[in-house]
């Protein structure tokens, strides 16, 4: 997952230093996909609708951009990612919503400061469109005193051992929790030998947490687009959808806050299908609501991207 970067100095000027072979081992690690690979990774789509067809197809427009090659800091040149199709995804049995189990919790845990902090209101509504149809609701705030976790202070910075905060998390599952995503401001690490982690999350487990702790920029957009991504990205995660390496996709890992910059809010085709196949949305539908979000948020980018996606497949009805 994106989050289990470690950021330990030493580490990265170890890997400076050693950039030529890094760059090598990159390219070892990391075989740039063609379309061929794309067309194999989306899938047969001759039973599906008009609308499912055009939703699902890159038709080489660039409307949906190809993997960029990954630099030698970049999660692909330092993870190895076999990447998964459609159909691999379908054969992992993936972990899907079920009647009783249905509803996306988030729980915010602690303050957020107007000033740094995304609005809880913007993540729900966008959570909402990203996985609708299915329910999401916000759990009452709790204070950082009731969270039992083993914390320490790193560099002045007070965190949290994350698997602490979800085994903190587990007994408070609803019935009815196909999954619960705790929120905070306070800064998060995996395990001792860690510098920080963006987030855990266990889909077995169904509870993850996240941290905007280092999310941080003068540019409210930005604030609002990197709180945005990470949770429908690790949510994404809980219905089994592991790294997109086909396309600029949402699915991406991401080493560091300039890759995750870099990487759209929308999904590929490929990702796009898998998230269908778990939440069962109509295409259209989905994109509507997040039409509406885009908008709301004034992010006009992402507005007019969704816009054309509903105009094309509207052509093909
Ligand atoms: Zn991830
Ligand atoms: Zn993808």
């Amino acid at each position: 997952m994106r989050s289990m970067k470690m950021k330990i100095t030493r580490v990265n000027m170890l890997i400076l230093s050693l950039s030529l072979s890094v760059v090598a081992m990159g390219g070892l690690i990391y075989k740039q996909q063609t379309s061929k690979d794309r067309k194999i990774a989306i899938g047969d789509l001759k039973k599906l609708s008009a609308a499912e067809k055009v939703a699902f197809t890159d038709r080489g427009d660039g409307v949906f951009l190809s993997k960029t090659k990954p630099g030698a800091n970049d999660w692909l040149a330092q993870q190895k990612e076999p990447g998964q199709t459609f159909v691999s995804y379908l054969n992992s049995t993936p972990n899907l919503p079920g009647k009783v189990r249905s509803v996306i919790y988030i729980l915010p845990i602690g303050e957020f400061p107007e000033e740094s902090a995304p609005d809880l209101q913007m993540l729900l509504d966008y959570t909402r469109a990203y996985y609708h149809p299915m329910e999401v609701l916000m759990k009452p705030a709790v204070a950082d005193a009731e969270v039992k976790a083993k914390s320490r202070i790193n560099g002045r910075v007070k965190q949290w051992l994350a698997p602490d905060v979800m085994r903190w998390m587990k007994p408070q599952l609803n019935d009815d929790a196909y999954a619960m995503i705790s929120v905070t401001m306070t800064d998060l690490y995996p395990d001792p030998r860690w510098n920080y982690v963006f987030g855990m999350a266990s889909f077995r487990q169904r509870v993850g947490v996240f941290s905007f702790a280092r999310y941080g920029d003068k540019n409210r957009a930005t604030v609002l687009r990197r709180a945005a991504k990470i949770l429908t990205h690790e949510t994404g995660h809980m219905f089994s959808i592991k790294h997109c390496i086909f396309y600029q996709c949402n699915m991406n890992g991401a080493n560091h806050l300039n890759e995750m910059d870099a990487t759209p809010m929308h999904l590929c085709p490929v990702c796009l299908r898998k998230m269908q196949h778990a939440v069962k949305f109509d295409v259209v539908e989905r994109y509507q609501k997040l039409h509406a979000f885009y908008k709301k948020y004034k992010l006009e980018e992402e507005a007019e991207w969704v816009k054309a996606r509903i105009d094309k497949i509207a052509e093909a009805k």
